[in-house]
């Protein structure tokens, strides 16, 4: 058992997934869908009842984690969801329900290397470890941890052109200049580090030396280097998302997805580049339906990250694993941003990404109370004097990033993560499911029997998931067919056949609404002529929704 009090690193994420596998083994097994660049493994943990089924003849969820290496929250809330899931079923009905009928596929660290880097060394980085796109060093200031306290924080440096001073409400907080100030004490801030090819005079900043971003390398819009930091030198170019990639287009029975990032606390979904009224509108009603579930259990709003998250006003991501699932596959894709200290700080109604680039002294000070009132001031470490080796006399000090924005404190991190396993439980269980229902066998006496079924979609959305999946054609129809004992024989009706498409309750947005037909039923009828004590066996199977199986006897 996890108590979610720390972050493991990625060797303990592997045996805490094996001691699953070893505790549940009809309810988990555990598989490398690939290696990382480093060679580590790439689990997946596969969560379905194989007594009832194969997870591949299930309806199924997806859930990623980690890809940021150092949004080390997503990787302990994959974990949460697997052992919420392993300790409630047999007593939850919803838990026991989804394994029984479904199946999730959860991969707690997408980008091993990373992450092991993000949890033993200061050193930022933003996905993989692999030198990018420089294969060399390059003039510049680069992040180093020089006065050895184990973390890279700001260098405040007196300068009179400087941008910065220093609040009069918080000597620790730092405000920018107004356009007009004149006559204080301004300072320039720099992330702490050294000056690679220093020429005395001008300090340039250092490209990234492992500026990989795995979420700007999946095969949607990808674009290059210049247009787009961090996508690789071609989509798919890192075996990380490959096996994304080739895991998800290999499992047509997955509709819906998560991927935990942080920070920030909302629910975003595609698409990064386009407006909502680009979507098909069904797909966009349902993307909100399956958001306002999501709200209602997590607290956190739903948005497009065209909409809602966008790092520049004028500029769009390309690359991302959401709009990829979603355009190429038709997956119901989400990029849930977990932890918000700002709004723990009390700072409620922003914009995500606006907030940071601007936003009041006050909400600073907010920031610096919660610091100081609920973490015990861990959060943020004081200016003090240091001697830099070519820069003179500096202050080192401000926030430690990755356990204050970027991630909660140890003693947040269940209460973070536990109302998140509510929404990826609901979400899973929105999946179609196909279902065989009222098969029935009627001797018509001289060898002749009816056959009869009705093949029933019993899940919130459509046998096709999205109209995107139908619209690229990334379902098939579902087919039904007839097994026939030896001797028997057809006929009428069809020993294969396809039945095209079965709604569920999802899309069923007229404006009155009372008259909805039973479009998720499909009546089948077939005559056989066949001995007296044999079985027939009818299989009704869909992409998304999974493979129905009902065996008959005959007489
Ligand atoms: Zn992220």
């Amino acid at each position: 058992m996890l108590d979610f009090t720390r972050y493991l690193r990625p060797d303990e994420v592997e045996a805490a997934l094996q001691a699953f596998a070893a505790a549940h083994p009809t309810l988990c097994t555990i598989s490398a869908i690939g290696q990382s660049h480093e060679g580590r493994s790439i689990w997946c943990a596969t969560l379905t009842n194989q007594a009832t089924g194969p997870d591949r003849e299930k309806p199924a969820f997806w859930l990623d984690a980690n890809i940021h290496a150092t949004e080390v929250t997503g990787c302990m809330g994959a974990l949460h969801v697997i052992q919420s899931l392993l300790g409630r079923y047999g007593n939850d009905p919803r838990v026991t329900q989804l394994l029984n009928e479904r199946a999730l596929y959860i991969v707690p660290c997408l980008n091993p290397d990373g992450m092991e880097q993000a949890l033993t060394s200061p050193i930022y980085v933003r996905s993989g470890t692999r030198r990018y796109p420089y294969a060399d060093e390059r003039d510049g200031l680069y992040p180093a941890d020089i006065d050895g306290d184990g973390q890279i924080l700001d260098m405040r440096i007196a300068d009179p052109d400087g941008g910065w001073k220093i609040s009069e409400h918080d000597p620790r907080l730092m405000r920018r200049r107004a356009p007009d100030e004149v006559g204080g004490r301004y300072y320039r801030v720099y992330t702490e580090g050294l000056i690679r090819g220093y020429d005395g005079t001008q300090v340039k900043i250092a490209p990234p030396a492992q500026g990989l971003d795995f979420n700007r390398n999946f095969p949607y819009i990808w674009a290059p280097e210049g247009e787009q930091h961090g996508a690789g030198p071609f989509p798919t170019s890192e075996p990380e998302v490959r096996a994304a990639v080739a895991f998800l287009v290999d499992h047509p029975n997955v509709s819906c997805a998560i991927a935990y990032h942080t920070f920030s606390g909302v629910l975003l979904r595609p698409y990064s580049d386009k407006p909502d009224d680009q979507l098909p509108i069904e797909d966009l009603w349902t993307f909100k339906e399956i958001g306002e579930r999501g709200k209602a259990l997590t607290g956190y709003p739903h948005v497009s990250v065209y909409h809602g998250f966008r790092y520049h006003p004028r500029q769009v991501m390309s690359g991302a694993f959401d709009d990829w699932a979603y355009h190429q596959l038709g997956i119901f894709a989400w990029t849930v941003e977990l932890w918000d200290m700002v709004g723990a700080a009390g700072i409620k109604e922003r914009d995500f990404i606006e907030w940071f680039r601007n936003h009041p002294e006050e909400d600073d000070l907010k920031l610096l109370r919660w610091n100081d009132e609920q973490i015990g001031g861990r959060g943020f470490v004081p200016w003090r004097p240091f001697t830099h080796p070519q820069l003179g006399e500096v202050e080192i000090g401000g926030w430690i990033e990755r356990r204050t924005f970027g991630n909660p404190p140890e003693e947040l991190l269940e209460a973070t993560l536990a109302p998140n396993t509510e929404f990826v439980i609901a979400h899973a269980l929105m999946t179609p499911r196909l279902e065989l229902r009222q098969a029935t066998v009627d001797a018509l006496g001289a060898g002749l029997f009816r056959v009869r079924a009705t093949v029933a979609n019993s899940g919130y959305l459509p046998t096709y998931g999205s109209k995107r999946a139908e619209a690229v054609q990334a379902v098939r129809p579902i087919e039904v067919e007839l097994k026939l004992a030896a001797g028997a024989e057809l006929v009428t009706g069809e020993l294969r056949q396809t039945i095209g498409q079965l709604e569920g309750r999802a899309n069923k947005r007229a404006l009155w609404g009372a008259d909805y037909p039973t479009d998720n039923l499909h009546r089948m009828e077939w005559s056989i002529r066949a001995p007296d004590g044999g079985t027939i066996l009818i299989t009704a199977a869909g992409q998304r929704a999974g493979t129905a199986r009902v065996e008959l006897q005959l007489g």
